[in-house]
C-alpha cells in the first residue's frame, strides 16, 4: 500500500496539471513539494510529522501552565503539582506515559490532567495536516510555528482566561521577521499599489502585508469589542487586550483577507457553541466564555485551509 502511493506520486509532482489533489478537509490544494524533497511515502511523512508534534507539544504544555503564572518555562524541572516530586524522564514520555500511569501520579496517585495529553495529540494532528497542505518547507513551518503559538493561546484562555503578552508580542515579532523569508500576499493591498502605479520589491510588499494585517485584525477586534460593550451587559466584558493582541498576531502572520476570515469564523461558531450551551443549561447565560480560544481554532483551521475557504466565501458573495 505504501509503495504504491508513493510511486504514484513521482509523475504527479512533475506535471502542474497533476499536482492538484483532493484533501478530505480543506479541499483542493498543491501536493506538498515536503515530497520532493524527501523520497520518504506520505505515511512517513505524517508518522515523523505526528512524532514531532507530540513532543513539540509536550513543551506547550509546560507553556500553557507556566506562561499565565509569569514563571521560567526552562526552570525547575516538571515536577507533580500536588506532592512536587520530580517527574522522571520515563514519566515524562509524551502522550505514552500518561496511558502507563494510568492518569495518575506515580507518587501521590494523584490524578494528572487530561490537558497533558490531549494537547500532545492536537499538536501532533496538526503537524500531520501541514505536511499534508503545505507545498514548501517553508510554508510548513510557518503554519507549526504558527499552530503552536495558537494552541497556547486557546488553552491559557481556556484555563486561566489569559492571553499572555509574552507569547502574543513574541509571535508578532516572529510573524513580521517571518514575512521577509515567506511572503505574506494580500491580493488588496497589491491592488491599491498597483492603482497607485507602484510596483514595490516583494519582501518591502510581504512585511507591509503583514503590518496591515496586524493592524487590521486588531482595529476589527477592538471594534467588535467596543460595539459589544455599547450593546451588551455593560459590567461584562466580552473581549479582552489580549485578545486584540491575538489577531494583531494572527493579521502579521497571514494578512488581511484571511484575518478577516479568522474573525468570522471564530465569532461565528463562539456564539453558536454559547447560544447551544446557554439553551441547555441556563447557568451558562453568566459564563464568560473564553472567545481567545474560539479565535484561536479559528486561525489555526484558515492557516491550514485558507485560501480554499477564502474562494469559497468569496464565490458564496458573488464576487468570483
Ligand atoms: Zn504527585
Amino acid at each position: 500500500m505504501t509503495r504504491c502511493r508513493s510511486r504514484r506520486a513521482g509523475p504527479a509532482l512533475q506535471g502542474s496539471s497533476e499536482v492538484a489533489q483532493s484533501s478530505p478537509f480543506f479541499g483542493n490544494s498543491a501536493l506538498p513539494l515536503l515530497r520532493t524533497l524527501t523520497s520518504l511515502s506520505f505515511p512517513t511523512l505524517y508518522l515523523i510529522a505526528g512524532l514531532f508534534g507530540v513532543i513539540f507539544g509536550s513543551f506547550l504544555n509546560v507553556c500553557i501552565v507556566r506562561l499565565p503564572r509569569r514563571e521560567s518555562i526552562v526552570r525547575p524541572a516538571s515536577h507533580c503539582p500536588s506532592c512536587l516530586k520530580p517527574i522522571r524522564w520515563y514519566d515524562n514520555i509524551p502522550v505514552l506515559s500518561y496511558l502507563i500511569l494510568g492518569g495518575k501520579c506515580r507518587f501521590c496517585r494523584c490524578k494528572i490532567s487530561l490537558l497533558y495529553p490531549l494537547v500532545e495529540i492536537i499538536t501532533a494532528c496538526i503537524f500531520a495536516l501541514a505536511v499534508a497542505e503545505s507545498t514548501s518547507l517553508g510554508a510548513f513551518l510557518k503554519v507549526a510555528a504558527f499552530a503552536m503559538l495558537m494552541i497556547v493561546l486557546i488553552f491559557t484562555d481556556f484555563r486561566d482566561r489569559l492571553l499572555p503578552h509574552s507569547v502574543t508580542i513574541f509571535g508578532i515579532v516572529l510573524g513580521l521577521a517571518l514575512s521577509f523569508a515567506i511572503p505574506v500576499t494580500d491580493p488588496l493591498l497589491e491592488w491599491v499599489f498597483g492603482r497607485m502605479g507602484m510596483t514595490l520589491p516583494a519582501p518591502l510588499s510581504s512585511f507591509l502585508g503583514a503590518v496591515s494585517g496586524g493592524v487590521f485584525g486588531a482595529g476589527l477586534l477592538y471594534g467588535v469589542a467596543w460595539l459589544l460593550r455599547r450593546a451588551g451587559n455593560p459590567s461584562k466584558e466580552y473581549l479582552g487586550f489580549g485578545d486584540v493582541m491575538l489577531m494583531f498576531l494572527v493579521g502579521v502572520f497571514w494578512g488581511i483577507p484571511l484575518t478577516y476570515l479568522t474573525i468570522l469564523l471564530g465569532s461565528l461558531v463562539g456564539t453558536l457553541v454559547a447560544v447551544v450551551f446557554i439553551l441547555f443549561n441556563r447557568k451558562f447565560r453568566n459564563y464568560s466564555w473564553p472567545y481567545g480560544s474560539f479565535l484561536g481554532a479559528a486561525a489555526i483551521y484558515v492557516s491550514l485551509g485558507g485560501q480554499t475557504l477564502l474562494l469559497w466565501y468569496l464565490s458564496w458573495r458573488g464576487f468570483h
